[in-house]
């Protein structure tokens, strides 16, 4: 079973991947974008466990909703909404067990990463964060472990490369979008990466 402490450790996790590959998100956001993911998502996770700390919450549930409200007010670019809303309606999803289970974690991952899909109206293959998170809760839900969902999530981010853009700014390159692999599915993998930390 998973506690709020893993919750914390998961995000920690996170904030420690994004803080280590800030510069080279920031240079995969160059040709396609504004140069600014890696700092976004650096500024948005410390800002998560500033606020986790000083306040832990008691449940699974109120971690990841508190996180992903702190990443929603932290960061201003498209990433800021999205990533806030994923962990906001995943943690929702979760309820206030004190403890949840690995099914229960990969069921309401599919909620959040739905949720996202809503939002942003990215379909798989229009080069977003999707195509990274869309592969890992496929792997979770399938009875998978952490370790599976991140090599999916690793290898979803690496397939973006060859696509064309369909949402956000690297759409605005349109056939120019090609040839690089995205941003945000990029850190999504990351994400996915620090389930399995925490764990270990
Ligand atoms: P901004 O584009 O506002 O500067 P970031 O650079 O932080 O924001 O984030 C860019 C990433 O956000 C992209 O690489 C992509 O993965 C993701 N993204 C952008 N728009 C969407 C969308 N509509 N749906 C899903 N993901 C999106
Ligand atoms: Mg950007
Ligand atoms: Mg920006």
């Amino acid at each position: 079973m998973l506690d709020s402490e893993f919750f914390r450790r998961w995000m920690s996790a996170t904030a420690v991947s994004v803080d280590r590959e800030a510069a080279s998100l920031t240079a995969l956001d160059s040709p396609i974008g504004d140069a600014d993911h890696g700092s976004n998502m650096q500024r948005g996770f410390l800002a998560v466990v500033t606020t986790l700390d000083k306040e832990p919450p008691a449940t699974p549930g109120a971690v990841l909703v508190l996180a992903g409200r702190q990443l929603i007010s932290t960061v201003g670019g498209a990433s800021g909404p999205l990533y806030g809303t994923l962990l906001r309606r995943t943690g929702k999803a979760l309820g206030d067990a004190d403890e949840v289970s690995e099914a229960d974690l990969a069921a309401a991952l599919r909620t959040g990463v739905d949720a996202v899909a809503t939002l942003g109206g990215a379909a798989p293959g229009d080069k977003t964060m999707l195509d990274a998170l869309l592969p890992a809760v496929d792997a979770l839900g399938d009875g998978g472990s952490f370790a599976a969902a991140r090599a999916a999530a690793d290898a979803g981010a690496e397939a973006t490369t060859p696509m064309l853009a369909r949402k956000g700014r690297a759409s605005y390159l349109g056939e120019r979008s090609i040839g690089h692999q995205d941003p945000g599915a990029t850190s999504s993998a990351l994400l996915i990466a620090a389930l399995s930390d925490a764990a270990g």
